[in-house]
């Protein structure tokens, strides 16, 4: 699998954090750091460059290009490998625990010689981290918070990384001449945001073992003490070998439901069943997609819908709240613009950050103007496909929009989102969202919580007071399609539809290649059982552009 610009982004980050570490070089960890973001940023895949072309790259050099290349070459660099021997196996877990940070966890190594998150967490319950400087009770308390996160989501996988691993799995079983019949099944099947392990059902064809046709997939599977992993990213792999084809429903059913869901059904039903169809028919409940099996409220949601009616991404017609250079994303806006278009969809919608939002170039006015004068011009050029201007407006603290109402009064849609001051209590926070949702300028409220899944989880809100001011304000909610965020969470849909709220699957895509995330999205929608009519971005252009009118006139 060739190596992504944010694999070789995530390499330099650690190099630059282990440089941080081990007292190296305070300018080179600074280098690092900039060059993990120059490369995270940069549009085109950097293993396909020559080393003079990598060399001109801002915040690259000769010095990283060539790095990059042993990375391209080996998956590593050699500098990198030097330092992750000098250093403690547990520091380097303790880097993985986010909002830490290597100058925080060279301290408590240097004056507590802690090394490992057990030992981290153990300093704190100890009370020891109150004395050293810099640190104190409220810093030792969130710290807690943050290894307890920590530990909760290690082992575990954001789907969208899974999925291209499983994918990989299956390119090489499914053809395979030993292989009668095989499927993915269980969390990934159920498309859960995060998952532990994948996990397949498989026939073989008579007298073939397992592990001999495995041993042929190696290139996407490894076999190790403790089981099946994918070769790139060490994810468990799990198969439920079946011995007669009779039994592929059945088997289909019960590894990809949760108890709860299965407890729904009886278990004559699923004896000599032909499909999953069958059994659900059996039971006298509609047909429940695999998404959906989580024993909550699904035969509830189907009662009143068709199963065809649920979201599907052929049912998406545009792509809204994307960035540009314009802040920070990596391509232009006539680029993103263009692969839109590509895509098949009828409209755009350009997002940028507002003018707070330092850390991401955030538009000043004039920078505003300067970018509705380039949609006009593109709008002229690639007509029927529309342009639309729209902003990302911080939240701000006081619940207020990021411009002037002379400005957000010629917006044709905003989608406002929290992006600073996280740590808020949920009184607070509750506060800080019905007033941006109450601005009447605020047509999409933007990744609910802020939450980053394995990584931070999102600031606490009351779902329901806030699903409902939307449903009172007409205030669209983000379904946020990044594979890190997909926010807001899935159980919160059906009490939303229930609201009659609109949805709008959103990628957020900050260049061309993330555009298409918009299936994260729609594969959660699915989860929660969102319907195609409530989707906002499913609308034909001259439905959107009517929806954003009526908004802005307040006749919705
Ligand atoms: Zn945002
Ligand atoms: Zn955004």
């Amino acid at each position: 699998m060739p190596i992504t610009n944010r694999q070789i982004s995530k390499l330099f980050k650690l190099g630059a954090s282990l440089l941080e570490l081990n007292d190296d070089n305070q300018f080179k960890s600074r280098a690092y750091e900039n060059a993990a973001f120059a490369v995270r940023q940069f549009g085109e895949p950097l293993v396909n460059m020559t080393d003079a072309e990598l060399e001109k790259l801002p915040g690259i050099g000769k010095t990283l290009s060539n790095k990059i290349t042993q990375i391209a070459n080996t998956g590593s660099y050699e500098e990198l490998d030097r330092l992750l021997e000098l250093t403690p196996p547990g520091l380097i877990e303790l880097l993985r625990i986010k909002g830490l940070g290597a100058k925080k966890i060279k301290t408590l190594w240097m004056e507590a010689g802690i090394t490992s998150p057990e030992g981290l967490l153990q300093a704190c319950l100890d009370n020891r981290l109150v004395d050293i400087k810099g640190f104190g009770k409220k810093t030792q308390d969130s710290i807690i918070e943050l290894i307890h996160f920590f530990f909760e989501n290690k082992n575990r996988f954001l789907y969208a990384e899974a999925e291209s691993e499983m994918n990989e799995v299956l390119k090489h079983l499914e053809n395979h001449e030993s292989v009668e019949k095989i499927a993915y099944t269980g969390e990934m099947r159920r498309k859960m945001p995060v998952i532990d392990k994948i996990e397949f059902l498989i026939l073989l064809k008579k007298g073939k073992n397992l592990e001999d046709v495995l041993k042929e997939a190696e290139e996407s599977i490894t076999v190790s003490e403790d089981g099946y992993k994918t070769t790139y990213m060490d994810i468990p792999v799990f198969f439920w070998e079946l011995m007669k084809s009779e039994d592929w429903a059945e088997q289909l059913m019960r590894t990809t439901g949760n108890e709860k869901h299965l407890a729904l059904l009886s278990k004559d039903s699923f004896q000599k069943a032909q499909s999953e169809e069958d059994i659900y028919a059996k039971n006298n409940i509609p047909y429940i997609i695999p998404e959906m099996r989580e024993g909550r409220d699904e035969v509830e949601i189907m009662q009143g819908i068709k199963a065809e009616d649920i979201i599907k991404y052929e049912d998406l017609k545009g792509c809204v709240h994307n960035h540009s250079t314009y802040s920070d994303g990596a391509n232009t806006l006539q680029e993103m613009a263009l692969y839109c278009k590509g895509m098949g969809m009828q409209y755009f919608g350009i997002c940028d950050h507002s003018q707070t939002a330092v850390y991401a170039s955030g538009m000043k006015p004039y920078k505003v103007h300067e970018q509705w004068k380039e949609i006009d011009k593109l709008n002229a050029q690639l007509a029927p496909f529309k342009i639309f201007k729209g902003i990302e407006s911080d939240i701000l603290g006081t619940g207020a929009l990021d411009y002037e109402e002379d400005i957000l009064k010629q917006f044709d849609f905003v989608v406002a989102s929290v992006h600073s001051n996280i740590k808020m209590k949920e009184e607070d926070a509750n506060k800080r969202l019905l007033k941006a949702i109450e601005n009447p300028y605020t047509t999409i409220l933007g990744h609910m919580t802020a939450r980053l899944l394995l990584q931070r989880p999102g600031f606490p809100v009351d779902h329901k007071l806030i699903i409902d001011a939307c449903a009172a304000n007409n205030v669209v909610i983000e379904i946020n399609a990044d594979p890190h965020r997909l926010d807001m969470d899935w159980h919160w849909y059906s009490y939303a539809m229930s609201k009659n709220i609109m949805f709008s699957i959103n990628p957020d895509s900050h260049e061309t290649g993330t555009m298409a995330n918009m299936y994260f999205g729609v594969c959660v929608a699915r989860k929660g059982g969102i319907t195609n009519n409530r989707v906002l971005n499913t609308f034909t252009l001259e439905q959107i552009e009517d929806y954003f009118n009526r908004k802005k006139a307040g006749t919705l």
